[in-house]
């Protein structure tokens, strides 16, 4: 029992207190953020190698990949070119002859020499007379070193070597052999789970392949189990003292609404609204999410969620990220509402003192029981004395604090998020386990045709033909630039160098900020070159972050007017606006983007029901990023694309900030364990429906594991904040 205790309690232990690990080493594992014996244990092998099914050189088939082992008879460095270096190693096995031939890693020759045993894997190919792979993944199978036939490769670093890591995964197996299983027996029965203790040491000393799937199945499993329970019992935690509002969803005001709609809802709306008014009707603090592409009528949603506010006596606030979305809000909802009998003001920043001092006037006393706004709404002489109802709009664009402002205008009120990002269910389980979701996939009223087109830098003529012949027809054009990179001599400049540079979508995010300042100039070239070159006859107009508030919506205002015909934009942020005359848009670097940001930015044209036309510009010849983009041509389903995205990425990247809990997520993929995440996040609800605090006594070390959980994720928090401090 003791031993059982000891053995647990070793995981949160120093790294350092594993054996074999020096205080040398220790400080190398720091490096590669590997603290504790847990941490150490959740450095999963990245793949394994099966000698159990290695072949022979002469067995091995021209074409295909496999795994080979031998003697290494010889190992140089070569130099066939001015800064090209080559290791060439003939590797022999007792029937024959391999070529292994290894580009830029010339640090193979003070790792092996001539007679020592490795296992190479790759792609077997033929030519000049031998078997050859090139570039292989290399192991030492040194004696000693291999217990069973399957070798685990562990990411390494170039001080901790993958040898060194099985070492240390040994000694740290070892020193917490027996530890208790957090998981509930039920649970492991019902799955047929290997215990914790097992699955660890399947993973990090495998025998059979089967043995390591099903224990990396479990540890995956534990992995969103405990991200789930975190995430549930941190909301319960929060609203457990809260006197929740149960909303009439009934009244007249949503009767009135129903019956001054111009339209009926779609069957999908139907079901969505029963479930937000099922979230608002219950004695719980609704915390609902309600996901949905742009125009597919999450808006007129929420207009009945703030009349079921209003029919229940509460007052409402219904806040927008921008001052052009807040008006845009205004202009669809208020009228709805107003037909309904409730009133409802708009405030924003821009608000004259003196309307503004009606609107709080109003509001706090009940006669404008709907406020529509910015973050203006969280000023706090923006109060009422029952505030039942918070609806965020785009809420993955406020900061934790702001949202909890917002709702911090009620005592409990029911907070109704909205958001066109989409997010795949799964992954909105993993990043929002603790709240309820509705999804709406189609448009009601459907879309004017819409082409995508990728284009490489020098057809980019073709898009500026296009946006021409559009602008003559009397449309608009949006020319997206993303961050540094448009001015004509940056571009020549860059055309060649650039290849090899990172374009990962978050870099180009996280990068945005810091480029701000350089990218303004480079836009404001382009912006001229666009006047002189080809919209002589038309005006264009450059919105950028530097401009303030006010300027930035006169900019906005004109172009909306029609007053200037092309606008060229270095932020993406105030294009979130309806141009009904927009036709064409032509996105700068397309590849610096993400699919599901592009898949935004491309839903600003055509929303007056005209024909549309994008462009995606792209001077990358990467593979990757060219099918990236290819993905839009193919699909116009922003939720595909998200998909699609997420199997390139890592699962917290698809927001372009890491969310909370998601970065916890090592060995589960979201794309491919939908099954997992869905069984875990129901098997998490269930067991906290009869188990709030887990306080029984058989889910002692459950209830353990999820405060250490929460301890670590507390502590990431602090070092993201850190993080953030520092940039600003
Ligand atoms: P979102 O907020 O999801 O972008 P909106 O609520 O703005 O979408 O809806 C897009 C457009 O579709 C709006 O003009 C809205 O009036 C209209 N609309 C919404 N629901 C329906 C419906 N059931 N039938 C017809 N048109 C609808
Ligand atoms: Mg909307």
């Amino acid at each position: 029992m003791l031993d059982r205790i000891s053995a647990t309690l070793a995981l949160e232990e120093p790294v350092g207190n594993v054996t074999q690990v020096s205080p040398a080493r220790a400080k190398a594992l720091a490096a590669m953020n590997i603290h504790t014996v847990r941490d150490l244990l959740e450095h999963y092998p990245r793949r394994y190698i099966d000698l159990s099914s290695v072949v022979t050189v002469e067995g091995s088939t021209i074409g295909q990949s496999c795994t080979i082992c031998g003697t290494i008879h010889e190992i140089k460095l070569k130099k066939p070119r001015y800064n090209l270096q080559l290791v060439e190693i003939s590797l022999v096995d007792s029937t024959g002859l391999l070529m292994v031939t290894c580009f830029k890693q010339p640090w193979l020759m003070k790792t092996y020499k001539a007679g020592d045993r490795i296992a190479v894997a790759g792609k077997v190919e033929f030519n000049y007379g031998f078997k050859r792979m090139t570039n292989p993944f290399i192991e030492a199978v040194g004696e000693g070193q291999v217990r069973g036939k399957i070798i685990p490769v562990h990411p390494a670093s170039g001080k901790v070597s993958a040898a060194y890591m099985r070492l240390f995964m040994e000694a740290a197996l070892e020193l917490t052999r027996g530890c208790e299983d957090p998981l509930p027996v039920d649970l492991r029965v019902r799955y047929r789970m290997p215990s914790r203790g097992a699955a660890l040491a399947a993973v990090h000393e495998p025998v059979t392949m089967e043995e390591t799937a099903a224990a990396r199945r479990r540890l995956a499993f534990e992995e969103v189990f405990l991200l789930e329970l975190f995430l549930m019992q941190r909301r319960r935690q929060e609203v457990a003292d809260l006197q929740a509002v149960r909303h009439t969803i009934d009244g007249p005001a949503v009767a009135a609404l129903r019956a001054a709609l111009p339209f009926v809802l779609t069957a999908e709306q139907e079901v969505a609204l029963s479930e937000v008014f099922g979230e608002m009707a219950a004695p719980r603090v609704a915390n609902h999410l309600l996901l949905g592409d742009v125009g597919t009528g999450k808006t007129v949603l929420a207009a009945f969620a703030l009349a079921a506010a209003a029919d229940s006596g509460g007052s409402a606030l219904f806040m927008a990220p921008t001052e052009v979305l807040a008006t845009q809000h205004f202009a669809s909802v208020g009228p709805l509402l107003e037909a309904a009998g409730v009133a409802c003001g708009l405030l924003t920043a821009r608000t004259d003192a003196a309307e503004r001092e009606r609107l709080l006037a109003g509001f706090a006393d009940g006669s404008i029981p709907v406020l529509i706004g910015t973050h203006a709404l969280l000023e706090p002489d923006v109060t009422a004395p029952n505030v039942t109802l918070a609806v965020i709009d785009e809420q993955q664009r406020f900061g934790v604090n702001q949202r909890r402002q917002l709702l911090e205008k009620g005592s409990a009120p029911d907070a109704l998020y909205l958001t066109a990002t989409p997010i795949p269910r799964t992954l909105a389980l993993t990043l929002f386990g603790d709240m309820t979701l509705s999804y709406l996939h189609e448009r009601p009223r459907g879309l004017a045709p819409r082409t995508t087109t990728v284009l490489s830098r020098d057809e980019r003529g073709r898009a500026y033909d296009a946006a021409v012949e559009r602008v003559r027809a009397g449309e608009q054009v949006f020319i997206v630039c993303p961050l540094i990179g448009c001015s004509a001599d940056e571009r020549k400049a860059r055309a060649g160098a650039d290849e090899e540079e990172s374009t990962h979508p978050e870099v180009a995010i996280e990068a945005e900020e810091d480029y701000r300042a350089d990218n303004l100039a480079a836009a404001e070239t382009e912006a001229e070159f666009l006047q002189t070159h080809i919209f002589p006859d038309f005006k264009v107009e450059l919105l950028h972050g530097k401009l303030k508030g006010p300027e930035k919506a006169e900019v906005m205002e004109r172009f909306r007017s029609g007053e200037s015909q092309v606008l060229v934009s270095t932020t993406i942020i105030e294009v979130g606006v309806d141009v009904p005359k927009a036709t064409v848009m032509i996105v700068e670097d397309a590849d610096r983007f993400g699919l599901s940001q592009l898949h935004q930015l491309r839903g600003r044209v055509g929303r007056g029901g005209l024909a549309s036309q994008v462009f995606l510009v792209s001077a990358s010849k990467k593979t990757e990023a060219l099918s990236r983009l290819r993905a839009m041509e193919a699909t116009d389903d922003g939720f595909q694309l998200a998909d699609f995205d997420l199997s390139l990425r890592r699962e917290g990247d698809i927001l372009g900030n890491r969310q909370s809990g998601a970065s916890a997520l090592k060995l589960v993929n979201v794309t491919r364990d939908r099954g997992m995440i869905e069984a875990a996040h129901k098997d998490a609800r269930g067991l906290l429906e009869a188990d709030p605090d887990l306080s029984a006594p058989e889910h002692k070390f459950l209830a353990r594991e999820v405060a250490l959980f929460a301890r670590r994720e507390k502590q990431a928090e602090g070092e993201k904040d850190a993080h953030h401090s520092r940039r600003s």
